[in-house]
């Protein structure tokens, strides 16, 4: 399988090398150059697979000619046998015709696990076979953070260092990172606010010459193999449903347009989706798109699902390079447009396009915690802020009640007490097993002043299992 960049400059890249890419040399993102396309009996036949089964299978083509057949297969054993429910996406039905899929039963309790678990250990295999390193830098506000430290904690071939702002992530959270050892993993808190982080890391990818030759690799959504994860689980949700013989619907709570863009090419490669629904917080920049054909970039606002607070929604560049025919040049010139002013609209046809199949809603926080309140009455389950606004959405944009309708369960609700506190439901949330001693754990965490020269410094003094590149 070869990969192309949404801004057709850049060279054409194999799977191991789009593994250890970030954005393409041309500032785009890479996409499949054809994607793989199963017929209705195919996908029938999966029907009650083991889910690291049917993820080789939905895989497999992506990965052709990088990996053979029987590493993948253990690889992918590998993976989901660390979730902690045997059905690893489980589904629970809220209402009639109306489910969540629980993507929160990985070891840090939210869906990126599904991908940033893969993800460690494709490295390291791939790395292997190089006999090369590289080196991990990523900002978090919560949730990435975790997961890709949790992701790569076992590899041997790749040094992460995560900043997170200091003082402004939750307990759970800064936990959640601080608390796994390894000479290979340094937590960095900055004296700073997610941006300046994450414009450190920005930084860094343009001028690597800090690494002294080590490669620096993306963990965040525009790395192609996190999309890749991510579209199993609406191949497994479907054939619990009765697809692909029957049509199925899915609300997804969305900021980057990671999660549901992985949904969009499921429907592509062949598996029968009638709707999605992009469900976004007060950082609405995708519902104002879907809703009115303007991608206009605003002022962030925190939120109580913070998961999703963005400005700008990095994958969305993929579904407007389909949009716009594949047609490189002309993401190149929206992008420069978008940059230079701020937003833009598409031709009419092309929105009309993606209404088809796209509805969205924004949700402020004062729904999201009625939404909580409301189907804990319902149903006793309580959900966490962000797989709320997918239920609101679901409620709110559902075009048809036949057709079965699943929301993505993002998180786990322990890891935002705040939005369940505020909902008023009065439950106590405790943590799963495997972090019920989550308080009692020693922390290790360095604090480092807003400073690029002083984060590049201690990651070349660290860079090589705890000693310097
Ligand atoms: C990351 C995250 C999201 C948003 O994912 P996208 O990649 O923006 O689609 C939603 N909910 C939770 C809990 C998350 O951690």
């Amino acid at each position: 399988m070869r990969y192309i960049s949404t801004r057709g400059q850049a060279p054409a890249l194999n799977f191991e090398d789009v593994l250890l890419a970030g954005l393409a040399t041309d500032g785009g993102l890479y996409v499949p150059e054809n994607l793989p396309r199963f017929t209705q009996e195919e996908i029938a036949s999966w029907a009650g697979l083991p889910y690291h089964e049917l993820a080789f299978r939905v895989m497999r083509p992506f990965v052709t000619g990088s990996i053979p057949d029987a590493d993948f297969k253990k690889i992918l054993e590998e993976t989901y046998g660390v979730f902690s429910h045997n059905a690893i996406a489980p589904l629970r039905q809220l209402n009639g015709n109306e489910w969540v899929m629980e993507l929160f039963h990985g070891p840090t309790l939210a869906f990126k696990d599904f991908a940033l678990q893969l993800l460690g250990r494709l490295l390291d295999y791939v790395l292997q076979k190089r006999g090369e390193r590289v080196v991990i830098v990523g900002a978090t506000s919560g949730d990435t953070g975790s997961a890709a430290i949790e992701g790569c904690k076992h590899c041997e071939h790749v040094d992460i260092f995560i900043l997170h702002p200091h003082n402004r992530v939750s307990e759970v959270q800064r936990r959640q990172m601080t608390t796994i050892f390894g000479d290979n993993i340094h937590n960095i808190a900055i004296e700073g606010n997610f941006d300046d982080c994450q414009e450190m890391v920005k930084a860094s990818f343009a001028d690597q010459s800090f690494l002294k030759g080590t490669r620096l690799v993306a963990v965040n959504s525009i790395n192609w193999a996190r999309i890749m994860a991510q579209i199993v689980y609406y191949f497994h949700a479907a054939l619990q449903l009765g697809g692909p013989a029957r049509s199925v619907s899915f609300s997804v709570p969305t900021g980057n347009f990671g999660d549901i863009f992985a949904g969009y090419l499921a429907r592509n490669m062949g598996l029968p989706i009638n709707q999605l629904i992009v469900a976004t917080n007060r950082n609405d920049i995708l519902h104002r798109f879907m809703s009115g054909n303007q991608y206009v970039k605003e002022t962030l606002h925190a939120t109580l699902s913070p998961s999703m607070d963005i400005m700008v929604s990095s994958n969305f560049e993929r579904l407007l390079f389909d949009l716009h025919g594949r047609n490189g040049a002309a993401i190149a010139g929206l992008m420069d447009s978008f940059r230079q002013g701020g937003g833009f609209s598409v031709e009419p046809e092309r929105w009309t396009e993606a209404r088809k199949l796209f509805d969205s809603l924004a949700v402020n926080d004062e729904q999201t915690c009625e939404t909580i309140a409301e189907v804990f009455e319902q149903s006793g389950e309580l959900l966490d802020p962000h797989t709320a606004i997918g239920v609101r959405a679901a409620r709110e944009c559902r075009r048809s009640l036949d057709i079965p309708m699943v929301i993505l369960g993002t998180a786990h609700p322990v890891k935002f007490p705040e939005a369940v506190e505020k909902a008023g439901v009065g439950k106590a949330l405790e943590l799963p097993a495997h972090l019920s001693d989550l308080f009692e754990r020693d922390e290790r965490c360095t604090v480092l002043p807003n400073d690029l020269k002083a984060v590049q410094a201690f990651v070349s003094l660290h860079g090589n299992r705890g000693k310097p590149l």
